[in-house]
């Protein structure tokens, strides 16, 4: 179990080769840099199931593999358990990770699978003295180990010493290079410090000291046997890999992640290989998992409908920062931003670029093609005041298609396509001329055809509104306008 911490966290993936330089000898290293995750912060709480989740390349997986240590972090800080981690090797971290590939050995069985990390792991067990007393001495072997993240450090730290040099001497210094290397440089030292308080602390500190064993054969065989029963598979722990469906193969590796007892597991697209039932069921599994287990789940997806019914809370990630973090269901009923708005939920959320203007008790939007509806101020959630003054405001309204009900006395639209879906029926309409295409989904069943007009409203409670330029939302979560 544990808690994590990530402040202004960055991942930079440097430009593709070595430094480049111009005809005037200028490096230009900086021009191929790519940052892949931005100034990510967050607090993860101890047992909370947090679901990464955004369109491909948000940076999602970076900001995992940042987290177990597979990817270096490029500027920032990443605590566990209120230790600082951002040097701790991936295997120290005390981490489990469960990929979308599975990452079996084929030619082991399930058992075998299961239990080869326990096999190679040795595990801290106290060092006695003749008494049977645990040794506490200084740690020689902790001291060796940090005097060699040091030098590691300090020789990077020196590199960067030497491109800040080189951007001070050029004919014309490149400003944004030197920046760049100047806050790495701080960055380092800030480690390097932390590193260097470590080292004196174990210098002058006797600590309890450990021996490291392999586990027994009878601790692993109990270890393997736990993780089968809680999965459900006793029956295929003499199976290879390749005699088993995906779903099968999955919980191996869920089996393996478990029997280490990780501080947190992190799970990257782990039902992707899946077909849409079986993800279905093994999404289930997996939150009774993280019941049963209670240690921090981190998941990453990009699939929204997994978030909303996985993660206790979410992070919706758009082109390397964080858009919003919140529960599910905050994040359907008060986005943010329309980026959020349009992610979450299904079918997507209807936007139409409106005009807005306050009428005395009233909100009258007017839309592209003309028509104007008058909204209830009271019935909406409270809007900005600057949005309220009395002129004409552009933003975007947004509405999802169940919030959205026929009705003789609304504005106009024409039927494009008509879908039955047994128990709502989704209509695509059009707002007249050149208005644009939404959908609106009603329980009852119609006899609607294509070509025939609508009239539609819109139910206040949960309109959402935009602001045009900044795409932030204008609302806030309470109701009633002053
Ligand atoms: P996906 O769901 O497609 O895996 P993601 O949100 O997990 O997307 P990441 O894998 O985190 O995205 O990648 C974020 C961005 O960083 C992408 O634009 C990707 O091309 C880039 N990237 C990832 N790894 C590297 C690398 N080793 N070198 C350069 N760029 C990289």
């Amino acid at each position: 179990m544990a808690n994590l911490l990530l402040r202004h966290v960055y991942k930079v993936y440097a430009g593709v080769g070595k430094a480049k330089k111009n005809a005037k000898g200028e490096s230009k290293k900086r021009s191929g840099d790519f940052v892949a995750v931005k100034d990510f912060n967050m607090e993860i709480n101890d047992g909370e199931f947090i679901v990464f989740v955004g369109p491909s390349g948000c940076g999602k997986s970076t900001t995992l593999r940042m987290i177990a240590g597979l990817e270096e972090i490029s500027g920032g800080e990443l605590y566990i358990d209120d230790q600082l981690v951002n040097d701790v090797d991936a295997k120290d971290r005390d981490i489990a990770m469960v990929f979308q590939s599975y990452a079996l050995y084929p030619h082991l069985t399930a058992y075998d699978n299961i239990a080869f990390g326990l096999k190679m792991r040795k595990i801290p067990t106290p060092k006695l003295d003749k008494q049977g007393e645990q040794i506490i001495a200084i740690d020689n072997k902790k001291i060796a180990e940090i005097n060699k993240k040091l030098k590691k450090l300090r020789k990077q730290n020196e590199s960067l010493a030497k491109d800040i040099e080189k951007c001070n001497s050029a004919a014309e210094p490149n400003e944004s290079d030197r920046a760049y290397y100047t806050e790495k440089k701080a960055l380092l030292e800030k480690r390097i410090e932390s590193a260097e308080r470590e080292l004196e602390h174990y210098q002058n500190t006797p600590v309890p000291l450990y021996n490291y064993v392999h586990m027994s054969k009878q601790e692993i065989d109990e270890k393997v046997k736990w993780a089968a029963d809680i999965l459900g598979i006793e029956e295929l722990l003499d199976s290879k890999p390749a005699e088993m469906s995906g779903g099968q193969r999955q919980r191996i590796a869920l089996g393996r992640a478990m029997v280490r007892g990780p501080k947190v597991f992190l799970l990257d697209e782990p039902l992707s290989n899946l077909d849409a039932k079986l993800r279905t069921a093994m999404r289930a599994e997996i939150v009774k998992l993280h019941n049963q287990l209670k240690t921090t789940f981190i998941y990453v997806t990009h699939d929204q409908i997994e978030a909303m019914t996985m993660g206790t809370r979410i992070v919706v990630m758009k082109l390397g920062v964080i858009q919003q973090i919140d529960t599910p269901t905050n994040l359907f009923d008060y986005p943010e931003n329309k980026f959020v708005a349009g992610f979450i939920g299904t079918p997507q959320m209807n936007f139409f670029e409106v005009d807005i203007k306050r009428e005395s008790d009233n909100l009258n939007v007017t839309f592209k093609d003309g028509q104007s509806v008058r909204l209830a101020l009271s019935e909406l959630r409270t809007i900005q005041d600057e949005y309220l003054d009395g002129n004409s405001h552009s933003v975007y309204l947004g509405v999802r298609g169940e919030n959205v009900k026929l009705d003789e006395s609304g504005i106009k639209a024409t039927l494009s396509i008509k879908e039955v879906l047994g128990n709502t029926t989704q209509l695509f309409l059009r707002l007249e001329e050149k208005g644009s295409d939404f959908i609106v989904s009603v329980p009852e069943r119609n006899d609607l055809m294509p070509g025939d007009a609508v009239n539609i409203k819109f139910m206040e409670k949960f309109v959402h509104l935009f602001d045009k330029e900044t795409e932030l939302s204008i609302m806030s979560r309470e109701y009633g306008n002053k």
